[in-house]
């Protein structure tokens, strides 16, 4: 039994997490996403595999074997597998390489990590533009990294 003071915090938690603004473009994603994944599907269902099957003179729908009376359509197995490369493909070269390039244009490649050094006294790392270690708290002084 929960409390209706609890209830009421976990409906305004839900309700926050709701109207978080990146959750409407998330579903917009997923919706984009499950349409184009349909369309591939019957894409490669349509034409890719008919063309395989036709060099190999099979048709893929029907590809299947029986084992006493359970059925294995693995030919079904074989559409889906060339649809998920197909998809990967197409977010590889559409999604992941525009947004690479996008990111090296602009300059938002994360910032190099500052240069570190071992503390003389205590051998700890710490940055070398440090003028007092971090962990043993000795003075250091201008350019002790680079002697
Ligand atoms: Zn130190």
């Amino acid at each position: 039994m929960e409390a209706p003071s609890e209830k009421k915090s976990t409906l305004h938690e839900f309700r926050a997490f709701i109207l978080r603004g990146n959750v409407v473009d998330l579903a917009v994603a997923v919706a984009v996403g499950a349409a184009f994944t349909a369309v591939v599907t019957s894409f490669v269902a349509a034409f890719i595999t008919p063309i395989i099957g036709a060099f190999l003179g099979k048709d893929f729908q029907k590809l299947a074997f029986t084992i006493n009376t359970s059925k294995f359509q693995y030919g079904l197995f074989i559409n889906a597998l060339v649809t998920f490369l197909i998809t990967a493909t197409v977010v590889f070269f559409f999604v992941v390489k525009p947004l690479q390039a996008l990111v090296r244009r602009l300059g938002m490649s994360p910032p190099e990590p500052a240069p570190t050094a071992e503390c003389p006294a205590c051998l700890s790392e710490i940055p070398a533009a440090a003028i007092r270690c971090r962990y043993c708290t000795s003075e250091l002084g201008v350019g002790w990294s680079s002697s």
